[in-house]
């Protein structure tokens, strides 16, 4: 229920964020219209002189957007996929090598013996974890859709049941070989056990993104990134930006469409600053405006005040 919460707070976070640097930039283009000189001089903030080259928008429609996210992730999905079915491969060699179903002649001794199965053991780890990163990779640039709830659970962590698949056949394999020596079989389950916690934790989605939360995001609002970064940034002068020479610009869509599919924390949080700072400064000429119509209203409403003031 908390993280429900959460995942909504945050994308309304991130809409007001955008909202706000949208209409920060649609006063400042209408003030740079009226006074061209002034706002030119102004404008260039950044500390870091930028390269920014202007990308086009290639989607026009939400279909071709999630066409595009859709290739985007392919190719992580297909490497995630890979490396998962290499790791049941190396279970499956880890629990013959144990078993001594599989005995080449390295492995029928006991060096080579242990050595065998505890290889297939850490690399059959190695493939479940780097499958999961890019899995999650491959989930960020093209979400799932947050409709359903546990379908939409079980998409983005389905590295922790491949770490359950991956390591829990060894370990009943191991409990159940009654040829193996007992203080083997203890330490073989153990180290298998371990595998699938770090191999569990580590391929949880903790900060996982919606389909639905992508969309809204998916815009024209002027945005900024790197090739290399995995956000795009509201603001040019960002300080994770200052020591990047070359920059995107485009529409939060073509962001979208280039992989970066958040918003930069850092900007977000300014922006909503900035537009409460607005808020705030917008109430208190309100108040003050409030205050001169008052005193006018006062006026002609006069009896009543007078009244209060002598009850009290
Ligand atoms: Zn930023």
């Amino acid at each position: 229920m908390a993280t429900k919460k959460d995942n909504t707070a945050a994308q309304d976070a991130a809409k007001k964020a955008l909202a706000a640097v949208q209409a920060k930039k649609n006063a400042e283009k209408s003030q740079s219209t009226a006074t061209s000189t002034r706002a030119s001089t102004s404008a260039p903030k950044a500390k870091v002189q930028h390269n920014i080259t202007h990308v086009g928008q290639e989607s026009t429609s939400t279909e071709e957007l999630l066409a595009i996210t859709r290739k985007n992730a392919l190719p992580y999905r297909i490497g995630a996929i890979i490396l998962w079915v290499l790791a049941l491969a190396f279970e499956v060699f880890a629990i013959l090598f144990f078993t001594h179903k599989f005995e080449p002649k390295f492995a029928a001794e006991n060096p080579g013996w242990v050595i065998s199965w505890v290889v297939c053991l850490v690399l059959d780890l190695v493939c479940v974890i780097i499958g999961s990163q890019l899995w999650k990779k491959g989930n960020h640039l093209d979400p799932a859709s947050a409709k359903n709830k546990t379908r939409f659970w079980i998409h983005n962590n389905l590295g922790v049941f491949m770490s359950v698949l991956a390591f829990l056949p060894f370990i009943i394999f191991v409990l159940l070989d009654k040829k193996a020596d007992k203080k083997m079989k203890t330490i073989a389950a153990v180290a298998a056990a371990a595998a699938l916690v770090i191999a569990g934790l580590t391929s949880v989605d903790w900060n996982p993104i919606s389909q639905e939360e992508l969309l809204e995001a998916a815009g024209t609002t002027e945005v900024f990134w790197t090739d290399s970064g995995t956000v795009y940034h509201l603001y040019e002068d960002c300080s994770h930006l200052n020591h990047s020479v070359e920059l995107k610009e485009g529409t939060t869509t073509t962001a979208i469409e280039n992989g970066k599919t958040r918003a930069c924390k850092t900007c977000e949080a300014r922006a909503l600053r900035e537009a409460d700072e607005v808020a705030q400064a917008a109430a208190e000429a309100g108040k003050t405006n409030d205050g001169t119509t008052d005193t006018g209203a006062d006026k002609t409403e006069e009896p009543i005040p007078v009244v209060d003031g002598d009850g009290n």
